[in-house]
C-alpha cells in the first residue's frame, strides 16, 4: 500500500481515537465528572480514562482540575490562570500558559484519589513510554494512537479556552463541538456547571446522562 495512503489512514483512525478520549476522557472523566461532580463514576471508568487522558498527555490531572476550578472561580479576571485578556490569545491558545502556585483549596480532595495521585507524579514517564512502545509498534501505530489525539487534545483545549470565551463569562460556539465532545455551549456550562446536558446536540452530556447517576 502506498505510503501515503497508509499515513492518511493513521491519521483517520487518530481523529476517531481523539473523538472517543474528547468524549469519554476528557469531557466525561475529567471535566464533568474530577472539576464539577456532577455525577458518580465508577473506578474501573477512572482508570481507563486516566490512560486517556495520558495519551492525550494533559498533563498533570491535578493541576487540570485545580486551575479548571480556578478558572470557574474567576472567570475571565486576573486571577483566571487562562483569561485571554490577562495572558494573551497566543499563550492561551497553545496552552503554554502558566500557574505560579494554585491555592491548595482547589485541589485538596484531589490529593486523597490515588489514581490522580498517580498520573500526578508519573505523567512524563507515562508520556515517554507511551510514544517510546507506540513508535516501536510501528510509525503509523504512532500517528494514529500518540500523536493526532496529542495534537487534538492541544486544539481541543486552546479553543475551548479562546474562542469558547470570546465573550466574558463563556460563549457557546457549536462548532467547537467537532473539538470538544458537545462542551461548545460553554456559556450554558458557566451558568449551571452542574448541568450534564447542556444541549441537545452535546454529545457527551448525553452519554453522560444516560450512563451515570447524579452525584
Ligand atoms: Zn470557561
Ligand atoms: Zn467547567
Amino acid at each position: 500500500m502506498a505510503e501515503s495512503l497508509l499515513i492518511l489512514i493513521s491519521i483517520v483512525i487518530g481523529i476517531i481515537w481523539s473523538q472517543i478520549i474528547s468524549h469519554w476522557g476528557a469531557s466525561i472523566l475529567l471535566h464533568r465528572y474530577y472539576c464539577h461532580k456532577q455525577f458518580e463514576v465508577p473506578v474501573w471508568f477512572e482508570v481507563i480514562g486516566l490512560y486517556m487522558l495520558m495519551v492525550a498527555v494533559i498533563r498533570t490531572p491535578i493541576g487540570w482540575i485545580a486551575s479548571h476550578r480556578m478558572h470557574h472561580h474567576h472567570s475571565d479576571g486576573p486571577e483566571d490562570p487562562h483569561a485571554v485578556k490577562h495572558v494573551g490569545f497566543w499563550k492561551v491558545l497553545l496552552t503554554t500558559w502558566d500557574i505560579p502556585n494554585i491555592p491548595v483549596r482547589y485541589a485538596k480532595d484531589l490529593y486523597a484519589n490515588p489514581r490522580l495521585v498517580f498520573c500526578h507524579k508519573y505523567w512524563k514517564h507515562i508520556w515517554v513510554a507511551n510514544w517510546v512502545i507506540s513508535f516501536l509498534i510501528s510509525p503509523y501505530f504512532f500517528v494514529a494512537f500518540a500523536l493526532v489525539p496529542f495534537v487534538f487534545a492541544k486544539i481541543g483545549f486552546g479553543l475551548l479556552n479562546t474562542v469558547g470565551h470570546k465573550t466574558e463569562g463563556g460563549a457557546n460556539v457549536p462548532w467547537l463541538n467537532l473539538f470538544i465532545a458537545g462542551e461548545g455551549y460553554h456559556k450554558e456550562h458557566h451558568y449551571d456547571s452542574k448541568k450534564i446536558r447542556l444541549h441537545k446536540y452535546d454529545t457527551a452530556g448525553w452519554i453522560a446522562e444516560k450512563l451515570f447517576t447524579r452525584g
